[in-house]
């Protein structure tokens, strides 16, 4: 979410006439978009508002821009009595009150023209801004893009920050979503990401409004689209409609993000997750039953929470059994860590020792380590379709249909490229192949359509 919104502000930033740089010192214009979700990350986030302190002193006409969930959207005064040198603080995914600022310092120096695109895009606020022009150096490079179709979260688990940080739920319009997909794709982007913190609850929040499933079958229309994922879904909400909108539609990529974060029901409970180890279990059939077929069948990747208070090894000792048992492609791992003003924070005192909480960690790890090359293993030596997405030191990068990360040693311009590759390597977090064949000719034509709503 965080890598949509600072696109966004990047984007706002050009319509500026102001332009990218990777150096600091040079910058007129500093925006730290942060996260907070985990201690590490908002650690991170203030020793780089640290090491922006002595940049400010030298050179006082640069603004310093504090965005994301650190400021959050019930107010920053504690952060302003703290950071004095920072200008300007945006909640996520809204570029605004920088936009507001430095149009109302350099309104006399913009041309006319953009003056008007200025208004529409504060005007009209992060959900319902003009058509998403991407940064220069991204125009005809990016091949894929998220775009945010649920703002914030109403769901409240225990341990979380993110209702706090970025609000209630808030379903931005289809129209909306088209737009920016269509202007996205005509900047040259293949493949999109819609993205929502329970993304499957797409259209709840309004009244007969379409739902994700809809939402996909609509945005499957525009041409010059070749692939479409969805993250991040919750187990509630992955509705039979759903998953056959995904088998149906041949650009819904199978790929399904559904953390389950425990494999034990009281720790569950205590996160107020809403479901149970056994309705995940019958979860994952059913995506496995409907998004299976022939090879590579889907892949499902889950997030996984260790040390959560209270949990006892016993409580542990499922989470792992479900991991073994369920073999999910990918398993993203967390060390718990109290988020300051949350439920779990307040109410569940942090007693899993670090030392343990790093064990249980690493026994997940070794586990998913086993489980993954098992899984990837299957690919070897067969033939799969890979989008590249850009040259890592000397090798392109792409993924499979089921998001599995694919290198390729090629002479010639993959960029943006669907081709068939044939897996010559496996491991647990990559593969090798060779390509075969030739480019498809229809790649480099990107068509913009009109789609009646
Ligand atoms: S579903 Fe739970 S974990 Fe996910 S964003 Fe909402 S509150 Fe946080």
């Amino acid at each position: 979410m965080n890598v949509a919104d600072s696109l966004r502000v990047a984007s706002a930033l050009e319509r500026l006439g102001y332009h990218a740089t990777p150096r600091p010192h040079e910058a007129d214009v500093v925006v730290l978009n942060t996260c907070v979700v985990r201690q590490s990350a908002e650690d991170k986030a203030y020793g780089r508002l640290h090491s922006l302190r002595p940049l400010k002193q030298q050179r006082p006409e640069m603004v310093v821009n504090l965005m994301g969930c650190l400021v959050g959207v019930k107010g920053y005064d504690k952060l302003k009595k703290r950071f004095p040198f920072v200008d300007v603080f945006s909640p996520p995914s809204d570029p605004g009150p920088l936009v507001a600022y430095l149009t109302q310092d350099e309104s006399r120096t913009l041309e006319q023209s953009e003056t008007g695109e200025r208004f529409t895009l504060m005007d009209e606020g992060p959900e319902r801004a003009a058509p998403l022009l991407l940064p220069v150096e991204e125009r005809g490079r990016l091949v894929a893009s998220h775009v945010p179709v649920v703002l914030g979260c109403s769901h409240a688990c225990t341990f979380c920050i993110i209702p706090y940080r970025r609000g209630v739920e808030r379903s931005r319009h289809v129209g909306d979503i088209l737009t920016e997909v269509r202007a996205l794709v005509e900047q040259g982007v293949k493949e999109i990401t819609l993205l929502g913190q329970i993304v499957d609850r797409y259209g709840k929040d309004i009244e007969d409004g379409p739902n994700l499933a809809a939402l996909l079958r609509v945005v499957h229309e525009v041409e010059g689209l070749e692939r479409i994922r969805f993250l991040t879904s919750h187990p509630n909400w992955m509705t039979d409609e759903l998953l056959d909108a995904v088998a149906e539609l041949p650009k819904v990529m199978p790929h399904i993000e559904v953390p389950v974060q425990a494999g034990d029901d009281e720790v569950l409970e205590n996160m107020k997750r809403g479901y149970t180890a056994e309705s995940y279990r019958r979860l994952v059939e059913r995506i496995r039953q409907r998004l299976g077929g022939a090879f590579p069948g889907v892949s499902i990747a889950t997030d996984i929470i260790v040390g959560f208070p209270g949990e006892t090894q016993a409580q542990f000792q499922r989470t792992y059994d479900l991991l073994a048992e369920l073999k999910l492609d990918v398993a993203h791992l967390a060390r718990y860590s109290p988020r300051a003003g949350t439920v779990s924070e307040r109410r569940m005192p942090d007693d899993v020792p670090d030392e343990e909480k790093w064990r249980r960690f690493r026994l997940l790890e070794d586990l998913q380590e086993g489980i993954a090359a098992e899984i990837n293993a299957r690919y070897l030596g067969e033939t799969v379709e890979v989008l590249f997405e850009e040259q890592v030191r000397g090798r392109w990068k792409g993924r499979t249909p089921t998001n599995k990360l694919v290198f390729v040693e090629s002479a010639e311009d993959l960029q943006g490229q669907l081709r068939q590759a044939q897996i010559t390597w496996s491991g647990p977090w990559s593969m090798q192949a060779r390509l075969l064949g030739e480019a498809r000719a229809d790649l480099t034509a990107v068509a913009f359509s009109q789609i009646s709503l």
